[in-house]
């Protein structure tokens, strides 16, 4: 036998004896929230859809129009032949909502942090990093080459420490963070990360990837907090139904990134219909501010039937711990017809696998009582 296949065998072998395999089980989103497992039907709780725009009937129509009018692919690298005409208009859509001169729209959200951190950070450069910051941040952080120094979540006084500390040996400093954490649910300070970037000449970069369309009536965080913020990402797969990441920025930072970002220059661009259906979502969220809030008061309805502290976003986690209870916790909920997957290291911090809800603007009240009825008596009692 291949050498290579026993090496698989006994990674996966270790993986199982430790709970961390994963496999992948198909769904059939029917539509926005009701799911099909294994035969049986779910109503789902872990969709990023939060609007369900993905299933909107403007959003549909926009991207089959497009299809009609540019074909199905972007054929090249957007500096290439890829550049079809709707990226000017989503970028125009994205720099206005988010107040910046310019956007740039990438492949995925992950791809944009893998792209726009070495175009900026160097080998001399510094990287200083909420712990909690998702995995692509931390990806583009690698890449970048420049030395990367964690600093404990949403902690004010470490990141003081850390640059007081370090600040002076680099040419250039970035912070990072989330806006909203993805697997927390909660908001970064970003007032107080803003002045720390002024008071020690450093560039403050958010992921908002679970920030648009359903905080600071549908602007995301930075919007929300009022503070300054030189890169503004996000992601356009969650709350705006369809898929691609974004940088929104001042002009200047837009054209470098546009130059140097490896991510952009060396993959394709995203298909027409993926464009288009993304505007059609931010015009959505653009007419109706209190739909993009909605996610958020779903949420603090769950968070209060159950006990919890106030929801701040629509991420609700519920730690469990171990792995293997939360494997158990996510199925007595299947039993009752929820789905909500449970989320287990390396994706969170060992002992502390979770259930993470998300919360929809179109989940049904009733079953939001029903489900916090059950989390209330059969998970958070145990
Ligand atoms: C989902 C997510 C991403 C990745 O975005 P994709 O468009 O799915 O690649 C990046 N950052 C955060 C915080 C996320 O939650």
């Amino acid at each position: 036998m291949p050498s290579i296949d026993d090496f698989a065998r006994d990674k996966l072998g270790q993986l199982r004896s430790r709970n961390l395999y994963r496999s992948l089980t198909e769904t059939t989103r029917h539509d926005e929230h009701w799911i099909e497992r294994e035969g049986r039907r779910l109503l789902s709780f872990c969709c990023n859809d939060y609007l369900g725009l993905s299933h909107h009937p403007e959003v549909k129509a926009a991207a089959i129009a497009a299809i009609e009018q540019y074909g199905a692919g972007a054929g090249a690298s957007r500096l290439v032949t890829g550049n079809h005409p709707l990226f000017a208009e989503l970028e125009r859509r994205l720099a206005d909502l988010k107040g910046t001169e310019a956007a740039c729209v990438f492949g995925s959200g992950y791809l944009a942090n893998a792209g726009i951190i070495p175009a900026l950070i160097g080998e001399d450069g510094l990287i200083v990093i909420d712990e909690l910051a998702h995995a692509c941040l931390w990806a583009g952080a690698q890449l970048s080459r420049g030395q990367v120094v964690r600093f404990r979540h949403n902690d004010i006084d470490d990141l003081d420490h850390i640059l007081k500390t370090r600040r002076g040996g680099h040419p250039h400093v970035l912070i990072v963070t989330d806006g909203v954490f993805s697997m927390d649910g909660d908001l970064a300070p970003l007032n107080e990360l803003s002045a720390m970037a002024e008071r020690y000449d450093c560039w403050l970069m958010t992921d908002d990837a679970h920030g648009l369309g359903v905080v600071g009536g549908g602007r995301g965080s930075a919007a929300m907090s009022g503070a300054k913020v030189h890169l503004q990402m996000g992601t356009l797969s969650k709350a705006i139904g369809a898929y691609g990441g974004y940088l929104c920025a001042s002009l200047p930072v837009i054209e470098l990134i546009r130059n140097r970002a490896r991510t952009l220059i060396f993959s394709t661009g995203l298909p027409p219909a993926i464009v288009a259906a993304a505007i059609a979502s931010l015009d959505v969220i653009a007419r109706d501010p209190e739909f993009a809030a909605s996610p958020v008061a779903k949420a603090r309805a769950f968070t209060r039937a159950t006990n919890l502290p106030d929801a701040q976003s629509p991420i609700v986690p519920v730690i469990i711990g171990g792995e293997a209870e939360t494997l158990a916790a996510s199925r007595l909920l299947q039993d009752h017809g929820f789905f909500a997957a449970g989320i287990r290291p390396p994706t969170v911090a060992a002992g502390t696998a979770r259930l993470r809800f998300t919360f929809s603007a179109l989940h049904p009240d009733a079953e939001i009582e029903r489900l916090a009825g059950l989390v209330r008596s059969q998970i958070l009692a145990n």
